[in-house]
């Protein structure tokens, strides 16, 4: 599974850094930057959270 971010959705307010930092950095703009998007089985729980937490409907997880 990947996350995905859609960036002509997303606004910066980086509750999914906050809840995914293994994978997620924001830049200087406040803009998350994927590190990595190979999800383990052990943050699946965590990208849900990040997925139904985002105001944007930015994010999403893919197979
Ligand atoms: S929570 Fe959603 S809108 Fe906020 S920074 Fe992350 S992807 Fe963008």
């Amino acid at each position: 599974m990947k996350i995905v971010i859609d960036p002509t959705r997303c606004q910066g307010h980086g509750t999914c850094a906050a809840l995914l930092a293994e994978y997620i950095e924001m830049d200087k703009w406040h803009y998350p930057i994927l590190s990595r998007n190979q999800l383990k089985d052990s943050h699946l729980e965590a990208a849900k959270k990040a997925v139904q937490l985002c105001p944007e409907l930015a994010i999403k997880i893919i197979e």
